[in-house]
């Protein structure tokens, strides 16, 4: 069995953005050499996720104006967390999106569903962040 291992960073300017990372996991896999096997990609802070879902910037709108009903940012003084801080609504966001993703590697390619596409969730951004990708396989 073979294994790779590789940390992609990112540095978001803004508190908050969805970046696809589909092309980047795609190069890990090209680059481990590995054809069969499973790829786990996850955020590496508690403040960010790693999700699946369309490429396609109304339904992120909506993620977006969801999320905030949620868990909105404002005003911060509602959580008990933000003592120093102002992020409590990051990690509820994160925890809603989800820590990571698992995709089947098949014949060197993503196997995904129809339109699926792995995306970077970032709730409190403005500094250097990373993520997880893990692959096994042969
Ligand atoms: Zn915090």
């Amino acid at each position: 069995m073979k294994t790779y291992r590789k940390e992609l960073w990112f540095e978001v300017p803004a508190r908050r953005a969805f970046i696809n990372i589909t092309p980047d996991v795609q190069q890990c896999i090209d680059k481990s050499g590995i054809t069969e096997g499973l790829v786990l990609v996850n955020a590496m802070h508690i403040t960010a996720s790693v999700f699946i879902n369309d490429d396609e910037s109304g339904l992120h709108h909506d993620y977006e104006k969801w999320l905030e009903k949620l868990a909105p940012h404002e005003p911060v003084s509602q959580y008990r967390h933000n003592v120093g801080e102002d992020n409590a609504d990051a990690h509820m966001k994160r925890q809603i999106m989800g820590r990571e993703s698992v995709i089947a590697i098949t014949d060197g390619k993503l196997d995904f569903g129809t339109w699926e596409r792995i995306f970077y969730g970032e709730f409190d951004g403005r500094r250097k962040k990373r993520v997880l990708v893990k692959i096994i396989g042969e």
